[in-house]
């Protein structure tokens, strides 16, 4: 009988974590890591990514905080190559402030996706 695949860690099957995932990799990532280190309490969640031979990395205390924070670090400030304003990043279906200044990548839970800001309301 084959080994039995671990089970994935437990917060990651939050549909917004795996498109936060594919966020980064929209981005250009091209290596993303989650992992945790529970030596002491509260557990800290890892979430890094790789960019052309950079990573970088963001913290959470859970895998989805943390490839927020990740998702936040990259693309707060960042630049949309498709319209040419400064980029957010929002986990909130909120209006969002400055929306005519700002490029808000926001999920979506009908399509289960982030999407950019100047996509328009259709998919
Ligand atoms: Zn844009």
């Amino acid at each position: 009988m084959p080994p039995k695949a671990p089970a994935p860690p437990k917060g990651t099957d939050d549909p917004r974590f795996a498109a936060a995932v594919t966020l980064l990799g929209r981005t250009g990532a091209d290596q993303f890591v989650i992992r945790y280190c529970d030596e002491d309490q509260p557990v800290v969640w890892i979430a890094q990514a790789k960019w052309r031979g950079r990573w970088q990395v963001a913290s959470g205390l859970g895998p989805v905080g943390a490839v927020f924070a990740l998702c936040d670090s990259v693309i707060d400030g960042g630049h949309c190559t498709h319209c040419q304003r400064p980029t957010g990043f929002s986990a909130d279906l909120d209006a969002l402030p400055l929306d005519t200044l700002v490029c808000w990548y926001q999920w979506d839970p009908e399509l289960r996706t982030f999407r950019r800001g100047c996509a328009g309301d259709k998919p």
